[in-house]
């Protein structure tokens, strides 16, 4: 991999790689962008094939993190942690696990808050917990914001409305067909928070239980997960895979909304973007609709510490973020996701101007 090409082309400030001998750690810690604020970004474990792949995956991600940040109007940057390995071994061995964390946490206090991490794929709260022994610059800690997933689920649920009065100049979602694919932490609550709105729910997992418990709880009808495109519905709510956009899946759509939790969900997105809009399908753009975990999880930083009331209510502006979005994509011609980008540069660009003036720092 041209690393250093890479990094220009996209605009990367600092790979870093740690190693830790007496435990076996090998992070890598991309830093895409600090112009709005210190770069933050899970970590992520996972046994990747190579050692390319793992590099990839991080800057990939962590570049990710800065348009999310940016288009929340959050103070932070964007960046991401892949830990290279097998995450079963570790969790095996409780000694070893928090010598590990430790020497992680050792690591980030030296990058002096430039990066702030959190808990991502395979790693948990009690690992961040033993970061913590080492640095502050870790959120997501127990008793303080707590499980992301419901504050993501309340994100996409205002994007749904925001994406809704856009469509039929309304945003109740009573009455209105939701076929949400995935019921797992974002899922669920996403189903919680459209069944009390009197949404009809069409729904679909490869999980059962999860099945089940929507089903129980929210009267939800359940269809097969490959039936889940073709469902006649006015929001399909993707909470489970990225890329489920794609050339397969647009030509079965009824729905006249695209709208859910997961990443990446247009597999191409100048192709599939397009599409969409060629068909007439509304599509929210993904990081703004899955924002509301990262805005929760920001409020740990605020002074005076976290309060759930406003988060909350910052949350809840995804609603007006998401309609200025769909609105200048139907005034100008151009793709959402591609106003939801350039918002996002924007922004940046802006604050860049104003760090040539002198401060003492
Ligand atoms: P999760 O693992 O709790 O839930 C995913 C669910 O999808 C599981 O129940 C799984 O069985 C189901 N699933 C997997 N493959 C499927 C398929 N082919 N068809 C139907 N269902 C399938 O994950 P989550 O935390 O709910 O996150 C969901 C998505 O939202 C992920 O893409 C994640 O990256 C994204 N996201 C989550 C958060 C958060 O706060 N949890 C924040 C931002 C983005």
């Amino acid at each position: 991999m041209d690393i250093f090409g890479y990094m220009e082309k996209y605009g990367y400030e600092q790979l870093c790689f740690f190693h830790d001998k007496s435990t076996g750690l090998k992070a890598i810690t991309a830093i895409h962008n600090t112009v709005l604020g210190p770069a933050l970004g899970g970590s992520r474990f996972w046994n990747y094939d190579n050692e390319d792949q793992a590099i990839e995956d991080a800057l990939r991600l962590a570049r990710g993190m800065t348009y999310k940040s940016a288009l929340a109007g959050l103070p932070l940057g964007g960046g991401k942690t892949v830990i290279y390995g097998d995450a079963s071994a570790l969790r095996k061995d409780p000694i070893k696990r928090e010598a590990f964390w430790r020497a992680f946490g050792r690591y980030l206090e030296g990058l002096n808050g430039r990066y702030i991490t959190a808990e991502d794929v395979n790693t948990s709260t009690q690992d961040m917990v033993y970061v913590n022994m080492e640095t502050d610059n870790v959120v997501g800690l127990p008793g303080r914001s707590g499980d992301p997933s419901p504050y993501t689920a309340r994100g996409v649920y205002n994007s749904v409305l925001a994406c809704l009065k856009h469509v039929y100049g309304d945003k109740s979602p009573a009455g209105k067909v939701v076929a949400v694919q995935g019921l797992g932490n974002v899922g669920y609550y996403l189903c919680k928070y459209l069944n009390e709105a009197g949404a009809k729910l069409i729904v679909t997992d490869i999980k059962q239980e999860s099945i089940d418990r929507v089903v129980k709880e929210f009267g939800a009808t359940a269809v097969a997960p490959d039936d889940i495109y073709s469902v006649e519905c006015d929001v399909y709510a993707p909470c489970a895979l990225g890329a489920t956009v794609n050339d397969v899946t647009i030509p079965l759509f009824k729905c006249k909304i695209v709208c859910g939790g997961a990443n990446n969900v247009l597999k191409d997105a100048p192709v599939h973007g397009q599409a969409l809009q060629d068909r007439g399908i509304v599509y929210a753009p993904d990081y703004l609709a899955n924002a509301g975990g990262v805005i929760n999880v920001c409020y740990e930083l605020a002074e005076g510490g976290y309060s759930e009331e406003a988060a909350l209510r910052d949350i809840d502006r995804i609603y007006v973020r998401m309609k200025e979005i769909l609105t200048i994509a139907k005034e100008t011609g151009r793709l959402t996701y591609q106003v939801a980008d350039e918002l996002a540069e924007k922004r940046i660009e802006a604050v860049r101007n104003i760090k040539s003036i002198y401060t003492h720092k």
